[in-house]
């Protein structure tokens, strides 16, 4: 394992689907003030969505469905995003499903913690590793072709 540093202003993606913007938004809105001190980004839509509620500067990718959630993802190969909060929709088929799959993929791989509900959303805000420098495992992929795999 190797390991990545997140430094104590995170970077932070935000992305909903559309039956969950709304709740997102308000999640954002209650936490304007914590989530002020890192930096932001998020899909399309999502990004300008909360920027437009809450003033606050979020970095927009596209629109999900047309590569935004790919861009997050090479975002995330690229250790320009250490955190994801992504409200997708358990409910409704996605047009763009394979890429929503490889991104909570990537999102494991380095080790990216993701909230996916707003219970988790806030369990992240309260915990101090948001204060605080944290190390990510992940995996050593040099070592790991030596080891055969
Ligand atoms: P959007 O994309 O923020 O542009 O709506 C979100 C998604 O559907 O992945």
């Amino acid at each position: 394992m190797s390991h990545l540093k997140m430094e104590k202003q995170k970077r932070i993606a935000l992305i909903a689907h559309d039956n969950r913007k709304g709740e997102l938004i308000a999640w954002a809105s209650k936490n304007k003030e914590k989530l002020s001190r890192h930096f932001l980004c998020g899909t399309g839509t999502t990004a300008s969505m909360i920027s437009a509620e809450t003033g606050l500067p979020v970095r927009g990718y596209q629109s999900g469905p047309l590569g935004g959630d790919q861009q997050i993802g090479a975002c995330i190969v690229n250790n320009e995003v250490n955190l994801m909060v992504f409200f997708w929709d358990p409910l409704a088929a996605q047009p763009h499903d394979p890429d929503v799959k490889a991104l909570l993929r990537l999102a494991v791989l380095y080790d990216v913690p993701v909230a996916m509900s707003q219970s988790a959303a806030d369990f992240f805000l309260g915990s101090t590793c948001m204060e605080e420098e944290y190390e990510r495992n992940v995996i050593d992929f040099v070592q790991a072709r030596k080891k055969g795999f």
